[in-house]
């Protein structure tokens, strides 16, 4: 059975799903999954390539640019390893390989996926006209209506957010799309911003190559620990990039000869050959057909727990028909956490349409309660930065009496064993009333793989006595575990 329908030029038809997805990025891919795995039929609308932004120009290709460095790093950390090196990166093949795990942006993989759940795709842009009703109007003009049983959900994504700045929009800058798809490594590359984006990017251009000067209007990663945000700073130092925090740009200027001249507070200039914003995301609500609802165009849409959208009276839109997830809620600006709210909404959803009962408890089936409580994170410079629930600041903002844990894990033997050097730092956020761990953040090399141990312990609010049984495995980096309950005392 194919599901792929498209529509004949220049004709409109209509058709009735139980459920109809817009946007087919990780999250609109896996609403559809759910649903139809739940017994409902479901159609999704994707204007672009399925599989969305992760697949194409953020996670997929970004993380392909940063792999190979990190190995090399890795070798040059380990003695008999190092001297087997023969030279430094391979750009192009570095690039090829980039190019293969985007399947050089082409989505038939994907659309066989989709085809295999049983969901009908619809190539096109998606607006709501009334309430359940979406109309796509296809790449040739013709316009098929959708019209759903119980539910439209909105999984459209984010954009990157270009800020007003005198002569940027004109001076064609990089967003995260060409910086993940570029098809060579420019000579010299400013990056404006200093979040996860902006630090990701400048640790994979150096180490392709590129002079890299970053423009931060404030510090890097200011959400992540201190310490981390500082470690991240030295080390891109050390690799060459100027580091320009606490600075902005006046105004940005393409040059008649292709380069880019951006000013400074302060009356700086700085000349590169491309320029990257990095300076955050916006959501792609603009033109979905939100005021035909009484919505505003162009804003981050509110949800429950359960991911329905409310209306600016706090109240469900209409009867409830209405869900967004993913990056257009603004809840967790992250692929894993939009596809465990598209695993919620879509049980939700079946729920709501059988008469089962909805699971909306504390850690009920169909609600996303970790997006408050528990986000895990990496972000993959060199030394990667792992994290989970909250950081000391967050958790004494929110009123709780908590103890910092730190420990040093070049200390660790499983983590000297590891890389000659090792330098690393893990620092555990207890709540003193509960005894749980709310909080876990490691900044050394490798440490992306040692993440889930804190996220379970957060979200299995294990007490720390309890923890205290979980052996780390010797000689791993996982003794860190040890370390800092050793350090809290029993
Ligand atoms: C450079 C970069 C690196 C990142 N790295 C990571 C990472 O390592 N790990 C991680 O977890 N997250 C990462 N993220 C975040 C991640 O990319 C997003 O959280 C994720 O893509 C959100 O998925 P989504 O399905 O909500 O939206 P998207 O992936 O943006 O997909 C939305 C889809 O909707 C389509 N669409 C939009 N409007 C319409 C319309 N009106 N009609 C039809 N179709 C429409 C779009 O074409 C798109 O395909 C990164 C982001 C960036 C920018």
């Amino acid at each position: 059975m194919t599901t792929v329908a498209s529509s004949t030029s220049g004709t409109a038809s209509a058709h009735t799903y139980d459920v109809v997805v817009i946007g087919a990025g990780p999250v609109g891919e896996n609403v559809a999954d759910r649903v139809t795995q739940g017994g409902l039929s479901a159609a999704i609308v994707e204007r672009e390539l399925v599989g969305g932004e992760c697949s194409y120009w953020a996670c997929v290709p970004t993380k392909a640019l940063l792999r190979s460095g990190d190995a090399l790093r890795a070798a040059r950390q380990v003695p008999g390893a190092r001297e087997a090196l023969t030279g430094g990166l391979d750009v192009a093949a570095v690039l090829g390989r980039r190019d293969a795990f985007v399947s050089s942006w082409k989505d038939e993989g994907q659309v066989s996926w989709l085809d295999q759940t049983g969901t009908a795709l619809y190539r096109g842009q998606g607006r709501i006209t009334s309430a359940r009703v979406v109309e796509v109007t296809g790449v040739d003009g013709a316009t098929t209506s959708l019209t759903a049983r119980h539910a439209v959900v909105i999984a459209t994504g984010t954009g990157a957010l270009v800020p007003e700045i005198t002569g940027l929009r004109e001076a064609r800058p990089w967003t995260n799309r060409e910086a993940a798809a570029a098809p060579a490594v420019p000579g010299r590359l400013a990056i404006l911003g200093g979040g996860a984006v902006a630090a990701e990017m400048a640790t994979a251009f150096a180490g392709l190559g590129a002079s890299v000067t970053m423009v931060v209007r404030g510090g890097v990663l200011p959400r992540a620990e201190p310490f981390a945000a500082d470690v991240v700073v030295e080390s891109l130092r050390d690799a060459g990039v100027s580091v320009r925090l606490g600075t902005e740009a006046t105004s940005v200027t393409r040059r008649t000869d292709g380069t880019v001249q951006i000013d400074l507070t302060g009356g700086e200039q700085i000349e590169a050959d491309e320029l990257l914003v990095a300076t955050g995301r916006t959501p792609r609500t603009e033109d979905i057909g939100l005021d035909a609802i009484g919505l505003t165009p162009g804003s981050w849409l509110e949800v429950d727990d359960t991911l329905r959208v409310l209306a600016a009276d706090g109240a469900p839109v209409g009867d409830g028909w209405l869900y967004a997830a993913g990056d257009v809620n603004r809840r967790a600006l992250l692929t894993h956490q939009g596809k465990y709210q598209a695993r919620a909404v879509g049980d939700a959803i079946v729920a709501r349409a059988t008469g089962e009962p909805v699971q909306d408890g504390r850690w009920g089936r169909h609600v996303a309660t970790a997006d408050e409580r528990a986000v895990p994170q990496v972000i993959f410079t060199d030394p990667q930065i792992a994290s989970v629930g909250l950081t000391a600041a967050a958790a004494a903002a929110a009123g709780l009496r908590v103890r910092v844990l730190d420990i040093d894990m070049g200390a660790v033997t499983g983590a000297a064993l590891h890389a000659d050097g090792y330098r690393g730092q893990a620092r555990m956020v207890v709540d003193e009333e509960r005894q749980v761990v709310v909080g876990f953040t490691l900044a050394g090399a490798d440490v992306a793989e040692l993440l889930h141990a804190a996220t379970i312990a957060v979200v299995g609010e294990v007490p720390l006595d309890r923890l205290w049984h979980a052996v780390p495995a010797f000689p791993t980096v996982s003794e860190v575990w040890l370390r800092l309950l050793e350090a809290y005392g029993r």
